[in-house]
């Protein structure tokens, strides 16, 4: 359904191809004919063989080509498929301008590499690349995945199953980090099989939570023969009718048997992570909204003893004051201003006991009050 006679791209953390294909074909062929003439310009592409691959790139990148080749021939097995033999053309493209000018224009803007299995290339980004192209050894490894599975099941896997495999291959176990911080997924619920499908078309977010949950799908698909993995689904799909067949074949269940098994047990697992992530984020930000106030109220508390301290040194002085007044025969001094509207300013306090006067007493209560 969703491909022609045209490759098919398979990109990485991107793909949606289809329709811009054949343009994309065209540029990668004119690439890959700048190659021929062997100029000794330094700045001319190169090319360089390795086992069953064939790499063509920009001087900047020699190094880098020559690590992703030997690689790629020293780890040449995908997990539960026969060893590959189609030979393969990878492209790496000396900067984003002639990475996108490659990809054409149907490729997602987020997309940091492709695959073209009917054509058997692979169109990676080089030295230049950002750090979300992630690593160069790992991303090549999942467009060769691709690669591999076509190489088995031509156009058979839906885009759930192609990129959950080659993430799976490619050992992406990072993917699941997504799905622990996805809080869309414990509000809305783990998307059906299909809607999966859908889902690597509706943009960066959408598309990583789409790769996430492929890949634990092949994973968990893969999980129902602990020994034989994906071997016998790959040999029954390759003559069944479709997957669900394969699948009835393979591990006696249904495909929508599985898919519902998959969904809870998905829900389950990092629906409830989603929920708690999410809860912390919460704390953390009531705590950030609420400190302030609890500082205040800390402050206020000081100020609160502060001033019951020295509410205590002025009652203690006026009834030493007193004392010492009925000792002498003269009357005592009014200790409240309100109460004496005719006292002099040297009178011992004012009645609230807010004003510190310059004297022991309030030394002592200043003292107290740093001890506190
Ligand atoms: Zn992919």
């Amino acid at each position: 359904m969703r491909r022609g006679a045209a490759d098919r791209g398979a990109g990485r953390r991107a793909v949606a191809i289809g329709r811009g294909l054949r343009r994309a074909g065209a540029s990668l062929a004119l690439a890959v004919c700048l190659v021929r003439p062997a100029r000794a310009q330094d700045d001319a592409p190169r090319r360089l063989d390795v086992g069953r691959f064939t790499a063509v790139y920009f001087p900047d990148d020699d190094r880098l080509a020559r690590t992703l080749l030997e690689g790629a021939a020293r780890n040449d097995s995908f997990p539960w498929l026969p060893r590959p033999q189609q030979r393969v053309l990878i492209a790496i493209a000396p900067d984003a301008r002639r990475f996108r000018q490659w990809a054409g224009p149907e490729a997602p803007e987020w997309g940091v590499a492709l695959a073209f299995p009917a054509s058997r290339r692979v169109i990676l980004q080089g030295h230049a690349a950002g750090s979300e192209a992630g690593d160069p050894q790992e991303t090549l490894r999942h467009e060769l995945a691709h690669l591999a599975l076509h190489e088995r099941l031509g156009d058979r896997p839906p885009r759930w199953f192609d990129e959950g495999y080659a993430s799976v291959a490619a050992h992406e176990w990072r993917r699941d980090d997504v799905l622990a911080a996805n809080v869309a997924l414990a509000l809305r619920g783990v998307p059906s099989l299909d809607q999966l499908d859908q889902s690597f078309e509706q943009g960066t977010t959408a598309a990583q939570s789409a790769y996430a949950l492929s890949y634990r799908a092949v994973t968990e698909l893969a999980s129902l023969d602990p020994e034989r993995g994906l071997t016998l689904l790959f040999r029954y799909w390759e003559n069944a009718r479709n997957l669900d067949a394969a699948v009835r074949q393979a591990f006696g269940t249904t495909l929508s048997g599985f898919e519902k098994e998959f969904q809870h047990r998905t829900q389950r697992r990092y629906g409830a992570l989603a929920v708690f992530a999410d809860l912390s984020l919460m704390f953390l930000v009531t705590s950030v909204f609420i400190l302030p106030f609890i500082v205040s109220r800390r402050a206020r508390d000081r100020r609160r003893l502060r001033e019951m301290l020295e509410a205590d040194a002025i009652a203690e002085r006026a009834e030493r004051d007193a004392i010492l007044a009925a000792l002498l025969g003269i009357p005592a001094p009014v200790h409240d201003a309100g109460e004496a509207p005719g006292l002099p300013p040297s009178a011992p306090l004012s009645g609230d006991g807010h004003e510190p006067r310059p004297d022991a007493s309030t030394d002592r209560s200043a003292r107290r009050d740093d001890e506190s």
